[in-house]
């Protein structure tokens, strides 16, 4: 059987691939094995998770979602995805801060990268990370929390930092959302009001398709509480039914809109954990640059636009708050995101991603680990500021190089 990422456009071909389901079992085999790296739910576009060694499945480990009211958190497993921890949160009248675009993934993959959602107050999924339980080199479990000098190194590590086999998530009381939508907002009104734009509701999302000098479409997902928005809103016009982000998709995928207020793991995702999330058919690319730099990012892409809106499905625009976490494509800074969802083929993308990455390259433009970008190492090791401090965590803590793989090495300097 081939083993594919969730998209397909990644084969993995390690010397072995292991479903694991016990602890100690991982433990023996990573420390017998010379190279390792772990497979979370393959949600991945890039090459972050690929191994020519030994490759593991977590997600046979018992699942467990440990949720302790008294201090606001949860312990889960590394064979835990989101879908499964947010109702148990919610149960017990708690929530996180922020979810992804979907349910679906697992949560110790999305910190691993970085993962985000939208909405300038809140950080990246992984920021919510207050503990993780990792296995190092030598098969040993070690746990690590916010006072650890290796904590805001390992939390998003790419899987550098050890197998992680367990996390506990911060968690707040948990809150209804309603979701709205507004139709075609003129980009000019985007660029020129773009902090108040983003910032009117708890997370906000601009979709476009880059064609025309228009988001096709304004996401808000504002507090429950939050008064009524406006019919009309910067020249958009509120959606009167149900949207799908890409157009010509059921709108049955797309979380519930128009107002209903409902619980924040309902409505924070855009797509239901029952029903196939995005297209499935894409390939996704995604930067990330500081909010400063959101205005005249955006006119330099749509000055690009007809270069590679053949090969783009949908296009997405976020905003994320800084974090401290080193490897973090947020990390120092107010984050606009700008994310591309490509049709599934490369000889259309890869020319579609030159044409972007040279209108974004007098911008600090990060690109999402688990997502495809062309960008070289240089560009990418000036990008970062805590690196150095990152590979001396990784020289230390992994000597003979056992987590690295081709990808990492692309850009990181590792023992391998
Ligand atoms: C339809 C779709 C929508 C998406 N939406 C968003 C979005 O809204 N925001 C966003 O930021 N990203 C988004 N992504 C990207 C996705 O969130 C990231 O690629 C994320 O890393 C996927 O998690 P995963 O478990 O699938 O990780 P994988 O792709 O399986 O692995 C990613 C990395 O995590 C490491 N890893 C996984 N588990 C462990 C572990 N237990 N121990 C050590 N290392 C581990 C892997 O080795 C690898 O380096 C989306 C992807 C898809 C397919």
């Amino acid at each position: 059987m081939t083993l594919t990422n969730w998209a397909g456009n990644v084969v993995f071909t390690p010397e072995r691939y292991v479903r694991a389901d016990r602890v100690e079992q991982v433990q023996e085999l990573v420390a017998g094995a010379p190279r390792v790296r772990v497979l979370g739910s393959g949600h991945s576009f890039s090459e972050v998770a690929a191994t020519d060694g030994l490759l593991l499945s977590l997600e046979d480990l018992p699942l467990s979602v440990d949720v302790d009211t008294a201090t606001s958190s949860a312990r889960v497993t590394a064979s835990a995805r989101f879908a499964h921890v947010m109702p148990a949160l919610h149960a017990a009248g708690l929530a996180l801060h922020n979810t992804g675009s979907l349910p679906h993934i697992s949560v110790a993959g999305a910190a691993a990268t970085g993962t985000h959602g939208s909405g300038t107050g809140n950080p990246c999924l992984a920021a919510g990370v207050i503990g993780i339980e990792l296995i190092g080199p030598d098969g040993e479990l070690r746990t690590l929390d916010t006072g650890d000098q290796d904590f805001h190194g390992s939390v998003i590590a790419m899987g550098l930092a050890g197998v992680v086999t367990a996390l506990t998530l911060k968690a707040q009381p948990t809150f209804d959302v309603r979701q709205y939508v507004y139709d075609d907002l003129p980009l000019d009104a985007l660029i020129a009001d773009f902090d108040e734009i983003m910032g009117s509701a708890y997370s906000v999302s601009a979709f476009t398709h880059w064609r025309r000098p228009v988001i096709d479409m304004l996401w808000r997902k504002q507090l429950a509480s939050a008064p009524e928005p406006p019919a009309g809103y910067f020249g958009a016009a509120l959606a009167d039914s149900p949207r799908h982000p890409i157009v010509g998709m059921p709108t049955q995928n797309a979380t519930q809109q128009l107002g209903v207020p409902g619980p924040w793991h309902e409505r924070l995702p855009h797509f239901r954990f029952e029903f196939t999330p995005s297209r499935g058919d894409e390939v996704q690319s995604e930067y990330l640059l500081p909010v400063e730099q959101a205005g005249a990012a955006l006119a330099a892409v749509h000055a690009v636009s007809a270069q590679f809106a053949d090969a783009l499905q949908v296009a997405e625009i976020r905003t994320i708050a800084g974090d401290d976490l080193w490897l973090s494509p947020c990390y120092g800074r107010t984050t606009v995101a700008l994310h591309f969802t490509w049709v599934d083929d490369m000889s259309k993308v890869t020319p579609a991603l030159a044409a972007l990455e040279g209108a974004l390259s007098n911008f600090d433009a990060r690109p999402h680990w688990g997502k495809v970008f062309g960008l070289g190492r240089d560009r990418i090791r000036a990008l970062y500021p805590r690196l150095a401090d990152f590979e001396e965590l990784v020289h230390r803590t992994d000597p003979a190089g056992k987590f690295t793989n081709e990808f990492t090495a692309r850009y990181l300097d590792l023992r391998n």
